[in-house]
């Protein structure tokens, strides 16, 4: 990943041994960190930083890792014994995501070698232990990652807690602007912003749709000229309509200024107040999402970020994430599947082959003319879909694994960008237990972001976790919602 961000791997020890280890503790700990950043499995750099001996130090790595932008967490690991004493004071400053990382120098006992002066060196099964009791008695969220630190497990885990930990950084000074507000009479769509801003650190804010057409006006035709030579090269033209195709793109130029002035990450529009618009942005907000942008419609702006964030997370994965409804099922027994589209927005990353740009008709919304989007069929593979909804004073974050499939029908006259899946552990049981946590019909579909990320991400934030995935019944599901909500009343 390009980027300047890094992690912070501070070693635990002390001053009992002498200052001969203290050397090879460093040494190694450099090594390690070294190495551990050169596996294609750590997207970010993990920089060697110090070893704490002394209460002192342990309190001043915190604090300097709390204010350094650059920092987005710190990993630590015990490689001989460091009293948790020290590090008490410390922790309790944190405001960084922390992964205690148990793990040892060496793979091997050495038969032959083995004396008390190894024993000293090499104490982390007893090191990481004194680590981990601070942790579970201060209740500081952690990761906690156990394996050798050369095995692909152990830092493939690791390499999926820095992504999240990079959406944690990027969640604190994320901004959403809302061109109108949410559609009028939906519940799932709302919540406390003020709560949002508090919790997850977005500033979610309302512009004018009036703005943006004015923006809209001040677009040059050269402007157009050139993004329509990219949507030419990226999508396959299959319409003669390209008034409508260049009013598009008019669309996206506006909203791109003013997202970037903002140093907004994500938007949000609705079909109810396109005043002064002829098209519901369609094109505009797919290619919006293709280049990262979060996108919500109908006034949802947690979908919007939540989108964003998953793009983020998941860079350079390949897989695509995006903005999804479920919209209809396909009951046939033996054959039941979801169809997940939306009126026009459905991000092209999740598209199986070139997307095709065609215009239609759109009945919803004040639409003067019919607004051209793109038209594709989505992959098939694992994925998950996400929703984050407000519970009233807490936000829960329900995630589930779900099968696509190449959609089992052509679907000739759907004018929109459509995705099939099966939810787990079925479609009649994973929609019932969706229904039952009460997930949106809006979602983040995504390739790329597993359950692990999620629950990573969430723990950082201090946000519920939900997942439905394979294993999951409903009769543990009821019970674990029922005992969460009293869990999180006494908090
Ligand atoms: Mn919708």
């Amino acid at each position: 990943m390009e980027t300047q961000k890094q992690f912070w791997f501070i070693v635990g020890s002390q001053f009992l041994y002498g200052d001969e280890v203290l050397e090879i503790v460093e040494k190694r700990a450099i090594e390690m960190a070294e190495k551990i950043s050169e596996s294609p499995l750590i997207p970010m750099k993990l920089v060697y930083r110090g070893t704490v001996k002394t209460e002192e130090a342990a309190t001043a790595f915190i604090k300097q890792a709390n204010y350094d932008d650059d920092c987005l967490g710190i990993v630590t690991w015990c490689h001989t014994f460091s009293p948790s004493k020290l590090w008490l004071n410390g922790l309790k400053l944190l405001q960084k995501p922390w992964c205690h990382f148990a793990t040892q120098y060496n793979r091997e006992i050495p038969n032959d070698e083995i004396d008390m002066d190894f024993m000293n060196l090499n104490q982390a099964a007893h090191g990481d232990r004194e680590h981990g009791f601070i942790g579970a008695r201060l209740r500081t969220p952690r990761k906690i990652i156990m394996g050798f630190w050369q095995d692909e497990e152990p830092l493939r885990e690791l390499g999926v807690w820095m992504r999240a930990a990079l959406g944690f950084s990027e969640s604190r000074h994320l901004r959403v602007v809302r061109f109108g507000d949410n559609m009028r009479d939906v519940a799932v769509t709302e919540g406390d912003k003020v709560m949002a801003q508090e919790v997850l650190g977005w500033q979610v804010n309302t512009w004018a749709v009036g703005d943006l057409v004015k923006t809209m006006s001040e677009v040059t035709e050269k402007e157009i000229d050139e993004l329509m030579a990219v949507y030419l090269e990226k999508y396959e033209l299959a319409t003669d309509r390209t008034d409508a195709i260049r009013y598009q793109a008019r669309e996206e130029i506006a909203i791109r200024k003013m997202l970037d002035a903002e140093g907004a990450g994500a938007y949000t529009n609705t079909f109810q107040d396109l005043y002064g618009m002829e098209q519901l942005p369609g094109l505009a907000s797919q290619h919006l999402l293709e280049e990262g942008y979060g996108y919500g419609a109908e006034g949802d702006w947690k979908v919007a970020a939540m989108t964003h964030l998953v793009k983020v997370m998941t860079e350079g994965m390949g897989g695509g994430s995006g903005f999804m409804e479920d919209y209809t099922y396909h009951l046939v027994k033996g054959e039941e599947y979801s169809l997940g589209a939306h009126m026009l927005e459905v991000c092209p990353t999740l598209a199986a082959g070139k997307p095709r740009i065609e215009t239609h008709h759109l009945g919803i919304g004040m639409n003067e003319k019919d607004p051209a989007r793109l038209v594709f069929e989505g992959k098939a593979g694992s994925a998950t879909v996400a929703s984050l909804i407000d519970m009233g004073g807490r936000l829960r974050l329900i995630v589930q694994d779900i099968e696509c499939v190449k959609p089992i029908m052509e679907m000739p006259n759907l004018p929109v960008a459509r995705v099939m899946w099966r939810a787990c552990p079925s479609l009649m049981e994973g929609a019932k237990m969706w229904i039952m946590c009460g997930g949106a019909h809006h979602t983040v579909l995504s390739y790329d972001a597993t359950p692990e990320l999620y629950e990573d991400w969430a723990e950082m934030m201090g946000i519920e976790y939900v997942h439905i995935g394979k294993d999951t019944t409903a009769e543990a599901l009821k019970m674990q919602l029922m005992l969460s909500d009293i869990a999180w009343k006494l908090r």
